[in-house]
């Protein structure tokens, strides 16, 4: 009889040829005990996939609300949606804010950015501060979208914009606990394909009711959408939502998934992690982000002084997971990096 670990080191094997792995398998991987020491055994092999593609080089992403309003597609995670009734004003960063904050992070090292807005966020405005900050920042960084669905046209237009990539998923339980359908998300990631835009999904929103089989399909959906990213999202079961009082899945729980994201893909996915949890880095994901931008607690100052701060501790559970800063698209050797990390982004 196979057992799991042998399981485990046939996963290891495909993730070395880039092989898919199977529907089995994965459900076999995900039904692990998260507490197990089989567990440990799993995120121990992963993350010697990633040391065999990447060292252990890991990036760190900024993510920035430009607006937050209240959402009419009321998703039933969501602390956004009108029907939930948190959110009862609209708030909006400024352009110059938003390009003041990367200059201020570009100027500490940082060279990944992601504009986030809601669902219904005019893709004009997203285009005009994208070309405001390509002409007055260049090209040196990374510059993602992270918006609402996206026609061919659309998706060409923050192309143009100087948009490289965006984060769009197919949600667990689409089209029941959301009012979109699979083929609708899926349409959307593959107009920004075909537009050239690099597309980071994500097994999102996950709680402790998701079943591995649940999570292995949209893996084997994704396989097929032949996306570039992945973001293992933990969902916040956020008081007056439906999941409220729901437990949340735990740090090894989250992380355990990322390890079989890491075996699934191979070297084929940059693999996130959301909230950043050292578990996480420790068994093979290889980028964190941390979220900035409108929030109805902060004005503008507030928000920068928390997003720095935020970085720094990011970069620190870097560190101390024994991973090395690479957010750098000049290919820095691991000695300048280590140096770079140290004169700039610590100091
Ligand atoms: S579409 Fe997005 S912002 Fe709107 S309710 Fe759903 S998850 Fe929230």
């Amino acid at each position: 009889m196979t057992g799991i670990r042998d399981i485990i080191d046939r996963c290891r094997e495909k993730a070395l040829r880039c092989e898919d792995l199977t529907r089995d398998e994965f459900v076999a991987l995900l039904s692990i005990d998260p507490d197990s020491p089989d567990c440990d055994y799993l995120g121990e092999t992963a993350r010697s996939v990633k040391e065999h593609y990447s060292g252990n080089v890991t990036r760190l992403g900024t993510s920035i609300g430009l607006d937050l309003r209240p959402c009419r597609m009321s998703c039933d995670f969501c602390s956004l949606g009108e029907k939930v009734g948190l959110i009862t004003k609209e708030y909006e960063i400024s352009d110059d804010t938003a390009v003041q904050l990367i200059t201020d992070l570009r100027k500490r090292g940082f060279y990944q950015f992601t504009l986030r807005t809601t669902e219904f966020y005019p893709i004009e405005r997203l285009v005009s501060l994208a070309k405001r900050i390509r002409s007055e920042l260049g090209y040196g960084f990374a510059l993602s979208g992270n918006t609402g669905e996206l026609t061919p046209e659309k998706a060409r237009m923050l192309k143009d914009a100087g948009i490289n990539a965006v984060y769009h998923a197919v949600r667990l339980r689409e089209g029941i606990d959301t009012p979109l359908s699979v083929e609708t998300r899926s349409t959307t990631i593959r107009n920004a394909k075909d537009a050239g835009l690099r597309v980071s999904s994500g097994i999102d929103p996950i709680g402790v009711d998701h079943t591995p089989e649940e999570i292995a399909d949209l893996f084997l959906l994704y396989y097929k959408l032949n996306v570039d990213g992945m973001c293992i999202m933990r969902r916040i079961n956020v008081p007056g939502t439906k999941y409220e009082g729901m437990p949340e899945v735990s740090d090894r729980r989250l992380a355990q998934i990322v390890a079989v994201a890491r075996l699934a893909c191979g070297n084929r996915w940059t693999i996130a992690i959301h909230p950043a949890v050292k578990q996480g880095l420790l068994w093979g994901c290889d980028h964190i982000s941390v979220e900035t931008g409108a929030n109805p607690r902060d004005n503008n100052i507030d928000m920068l002084r928390w997003s720095l701060f935020d970085h720094d501790t990011a970069l620190r559970m870097m560190e101390d997971a024994g991973c090395v800063f690479g957010d750098n698209p000049f290919e820095m050797r691991e000695d300048e990096r280590t140096q770079h990390i140290k004169d700039h982004l610590l100091a």
